[in-house]
């Protein structure tokens, strides 16, 4: 039996602090019979380090290594070295709305492998989503930046100097970004209000403690479970009923986002204006097709004359490092597992798994990374 060789290079975009494996994840790739490669330090921005890399079985490279002698490298975002054919990448590779990106990778002969084709309701595919495991994180992370950013407290207090009410949290989108910010805001102790165009989200949302806000807007439920991209003129009519909502809240913070379409505007300049002093948005759909929150910028925090805060959370999971990578290394340790048979890479697009992650084959582009 052969030993497939993977590499992990240190992450190419700027503020990105996570790791595609972490030591643990390479043990287990090391008893499955894997050999594994770590670019000197590209755990430390998460804390893990070359030691514990070395002790879990890798062998520590310099960069030119890492993209010379790996079979599969292995990253979070788009990894950034010198490919060659025969080699395959596997990561968040956000192919979707990029054809020249992955007609350059099938040129090249490269195997581009992204999770964001992975068909996530399939109950055997689940150990391998990674979208949902930094979903999590993200929505986690949000409560946290909006706490951090208000003026008062989260939770219910009494005290000798008196009786403080709990700050009022609102959610929008009720993803898995969306559904995670609304409990970990519960377990600060806030009221949580929440709302998504998929009407079977009502559920979920009561299901984490919230309370489902009736607005009248279109229905927007989509293909595969996710929201559909709606018309100009709906997406004006939910902004106009939800901001009656708005100055209500202590904090709003926006999840929304449809695959392949930029995301939806909710709250634009004039209902930003209408907030309360003091008061929090935090823009978690932030990036660079645009966000939820008109005024808002990746990794920009700005205060309006009126004294809302706005923050453009862009890529928050990246900082939340440490929990970060070690959920994407079991996610990709899961992928990386079932792509391989016997030492080698088994690429089979028959296999409904891998029908939605392979990108790239054989000098040919398989697809464009259409979420399913
Ligand atoms: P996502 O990141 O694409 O979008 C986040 C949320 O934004 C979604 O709930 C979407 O409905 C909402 N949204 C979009 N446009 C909106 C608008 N105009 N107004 C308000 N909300 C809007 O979604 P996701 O977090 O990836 O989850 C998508 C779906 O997939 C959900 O139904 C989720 O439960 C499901 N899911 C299932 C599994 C599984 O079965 N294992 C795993 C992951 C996700």
């Amino acid at each position: 039996m052969g030993c497939l060789t993977v590499a992990v290079p240190r992450e190419a975009a700027a503020g990105e602090r996570r790791v595609a494996l972490v030591p643990d994840g390479i043990r287990e790739l090391r008893a499955a019979g894997f050999a594994v490669l770590v670019e000197s330090g590209a755990g430390a921005a998460a804390f893990f380090t070359d030691d514990a890399y070395a002790a879990a079985g890798a062998e520590i490279v310099g960069a030119a290594e890492v993209y010379g002698r790996a079979e599969i490298v292995v990253t979070v975002g788009r990894p950034s070295g010198q490919f060659h054919s025969g080699q395959a990448i596997l990561g968040m590779l956000s192919a979707v709305g990029d054809p020249p990106y992955l007609r350059r990778l099938a040129e090249l002969g490269v195997t581009a492998v992204s999770f964001e084709g992975l068909p996530r309701r399939l109950s055997r595919a689940q150990p391998m989503d990674a979208l949902t495991s930094q979903a999590n994180v993200a929505g986690y992370k949000s409560v946290l930046v909006a706490a951090n950013a208000y003026g008062g407290y989260f939770p219910m207090l009494v005290t000798a100097a008196g009786t403080v009410r709990p700050a009022r949290v609102l959610v929008l989108g009720a993803g898995v970004a969306g559904l995670q910010a609304m409990a970990t805001a519960r377990r600060l102790g806030a009221v949580v209000s929440a709302y998504d165009i998929r009407p079977e989200s009502r559920d979920e949302v009561a299901s984490v403690g919230a309370v489902f806000l009736d607005v009248a807007s279109p229905s927007g439920a989509g293909e595969g479970g996710y929201a559909r991209a709606l018309a100009g003129g709906e997406e004006h009519a939910e902004r106009t009923a939800l901001a009656v909502h708005l100055g209500r809240h202590d904090a709003v913070i926006t999840t929304a986002l449809v695959p392949g379409h930029r995301p939806p505007v909710l709250i634009d300049e004039e209902s930003v204006k209408a907030m309360v002093p003091g008061s929090v948005v935090v823009d978690a759909a932030c990036g660079p097709l645009g966000g939820n929150v008109s005024v808002a910028r990746p990794d920009t925090t700005l205060v309006t004359d009126e004294g809302v805060t706005v923050i453009g959370a862009g890529n928050l999971a990246a900082t939340v490092p440490t929990a970060a990578s070690m959920a994407y290394s079991r996610n990709a340790t899961a992928l990386l597992r079932y792509l391989s048979r016997d030492g080698a890479l088994a690429i089979d697009l028959t296999d409904e798994i891998q029908a939605g992650v392979v990108l790239t084959h054989g000098g040919r582009v398989i697809h464009e990374g259409v979420s399913s």
